[in-house]
């Protein structure tokens, strides 16, 4: 996945997100439903915020790898070290396997990656 197509469908995913959120605050709110249609109501819109959540949680994981700044390796972590792991933006905290320390790593995109091989090739 390139940058430019990951940042486009995190975007609608943070749209779905915050939509789904605050139509599950303002539901209880809403006079015009009965107790059983806010209970299926709420329920439909945590259902479409957790999913959204996964999904946005998978295709960044799936983007691409992480950049070691030390030793410029470049590796993907397990499920479980992304979800834990800080991040701003597309950068994360992570331990990098090769020099077993933790660093502030860019993301490395496939688009990015050819980009970059090209360029090795014509120098
Ligand atoms: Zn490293």
């Amino acid at each position: 996945m390139s940058r430019k197509e990951l940042i486009i469908k995190t975007t609608l995913n943070i749209i779905l997100i915050f939509a789904s959120l605050v139509l599950i605050i303002i539901t209880p709110f809403n006079n015009a439903y009965n107790i059983g249609m806010k209970i299926f109501t709420i329920t439909a819109y945590t259902f479409i915020f957790i999913t959204t959540v996964i999904i946005q949680c998978l295709e960044e994981k799936n983007a691409g790898g992480y950049r070691c700044p030390n030793c410029k390796e470049e590796h993907k972590p397990t499920t479980k070290e992304f979800i834990c792991s800080m991040h701003i933006g597309f950068k994360r905290h992570l331990k990098c396997p090769y020099c077993n320390k933790k660093y502030w790593m860019p993301k490395v995109f496939d688009d990015e990656k050819e980009k970059k091989n090209n360029q090795e090739d014509v120098l």
